[in-house]
């Protein structure tokens, strides 16, 4: 064990992660990246297949990105944006507001997902104050993600993350998981519901109405608009991750499904928050996972890929009909009370702002078109076998839920941590991978070659049959 991983083991805590499980380990000691690869201290290479936690969009140490940064960093590393205000931060809010959905006007910046959504919250909740209304509620999914501080813990709905901080959460009423793969409204996990049904979406969904291709009567609608009547006037606004909940398990709604949602969004007169923290900036394929079903919210939440991986920053997106309820004299304090230190940081709008131009410069969502059938035919490849209960995918994000019996869904028991297993073999098969829970989830940078990918495709299936063997 190096130097390196002994100081780790000695003074480190790592985020989501059994400490005594990491000690007993031998970690990976990242010393530089280029492109799709990790090098650690030893010189061994992984592919990065995750986009080091969904962000990696070109490749690491992608030249142009570096020299944005570097640019940027012979300017000024930081000022403040409370009181002050700099030309990245405004350009980069205007070109958010270009590529965003039509509606979507005024950009707040802070620095991470999770903040993200916190302002998104607030401003939420502040903006019924404001029409005189107390909104103290909000919908959220079950099984969502929203990030780790309280006010996106509060609207999170993976138990194993939230339930420990129950007492600490102000009240989110949790709508049924749309996810067709272990339906809750079905008796037998409908198994390859989901397989040859087409990306684009269909007619607006009723909630009860059943749907000709699979019978389903889309009760995970109704029971978010049975929370929706049952709680008008009290819930602030609905939040969801559209189209995919990606820390649940990569759960892939079905198509329509975030169209219906906010049709009873309107109806029912609450605001919309899309969280695409994980879904933004093409990895859906569309620039934004909301444009799959023509969907505008009232507040969008981006991060993690807006830097192309570079460094931390968000933006909450929203209206100007939100932003007006906040304009007064400074002694009516309709001021929204908010902010963080680093917000706006110039160096990560700077690289925010060249990631976008190559987004254009490279048409990076035409050439993802070929990728994402590729990762297709992957997919479909492994659907089938004995171990495989479902695969699911959402452009170019992905999971495969590993089963004892993908016949019957039986699930592994947790002591096994099959999925672990799998990465611990992926790893020494030179690609580098981290699942939730018996999920493995594939994410790959999205500058990704078709070489690359394809030795993951490779590694990927050798790692399953290795553990499925021994
Ligand atoms: N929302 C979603 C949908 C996410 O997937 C994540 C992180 N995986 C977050 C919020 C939180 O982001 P962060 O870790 O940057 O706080």
């Amino acid at each position: 064990m190096s130097q390196l991983s002994r100081w780790d083991k000695k003074y480190l805590w790592h985020p989501f992660t059994q400490q005594a499980d990491w000690e007993a380990s031998d970690p990976i000691v990242v010393r530089s990246a280029k492109g799709s690869w990790l090098t650690d201290d030893r010189g061994r290479r992984y592919l990065d297949g995750v986009s080091s936690l969904w962000v990696t969009v070109h490749g690491h140490r992608e030249p142009v990105l570096d020299r944005a940064v570097k640019r940027q960093l012979a300017r000024m590393a930081h000022t403040t944006f409370l009181g002050l205000t700099h030309e990245p931060g405004i350009l980069l809010a205007r070109e958010l507001v270009r590529i965003a959905p039509k509606g979507l006007s005024r950009v707040f910046y802070s620095d991470n997902g999770s903040t993200s959504v916190e302002v998104a919250l607030k401003m939420a909740f502040q903006y019924w104050s404001r029409q005189g209304e107390k909104r103290p509620e909000f919908l959220a999914l079950s099984n969502s993600y929203h990030g780790d501080t309280l006010g996106a813990v509060s609207v999170g709905g993976v138990r194993l993350f939230h339930r420990a901080f129950k007492p600490l959460l102000f009240r989110a009423r949790f709508a049924p998981t749309p996810s067709c793969y272990r339906c809750p409204f079905r008796k037998k996990p409908p198994l390859d519901l989901l397989r040859g049904e087409k990306d684009a979406s269909g007619p607006t969904p009723k909630p009860g109405e059943a749907r000709a291709e699979t019978g389903c009567r889309w009760d995970c609608l109704a029971g978010a608009e049975k929370i929706l009547k049952a709680r008008r006037g009290r819930l602030a606004a609905a939040v969801v991750e559209p189209v995919v909940q990606g820390a649940a398990g990569m759960l892939v709604q079905p198509p329509g499904y975030l169209k219906g949602l906010e049709r009873l969004c309107r109806k029912y007169g609450v605001l919309l928050i899309a969280d695409e923290v994980a879904t933004g900036f093409g990895r859906t394929g569309a620039m934004f996972a909301v444009e799959r079903e023509g969907v505008v919210p009232d507040f969008l939440c981006l991060s993690k890929s807006i830097t192309g991986g570079y460094l931390p920053l968000a933006a909450t997106l929203t209206t100007e009909k939100v932003y007006r309820a906040f304009l007064g004299r400074p002694e009516e304090f309709k001021t929204f009370f908010h902010g963080h230190t680093y917000t706006a940081n110039p160096l990560a709008c700077a690289a925010a702002l060249e990631n976008l131009k190559l987004y254009r410069k490279r048409s990076l969502l035409k050439f993802l078109r070929p990728k994402i059938a590729r990762l297709k035919s992957f997919l479909d490849s492994l659907r089938g076998r004995l171990h495989v209960g479902n695969v699911r995918q959402a452009g170019f994000m992905a999971g495969i839920e590993l089963v004892v019996d993908g016949k019957t869904g039986k699930p592994y028991p947790v002591v096994a941590r099959t999925a672990h297993r799998v990465c611990l073999a992926a790893r020494r098969r030179g690609l580098w991978l981290r699942p939730l829970g018996d999920v493995l989830v594939l994410m790959p940078p999205l500058g990704i070659s078709f070489k690359d990918l394809d030795r993951m495709f490779s590694a990927v299936e050798r790692s399953i049959a290795d553990v499925m063997a021994a």
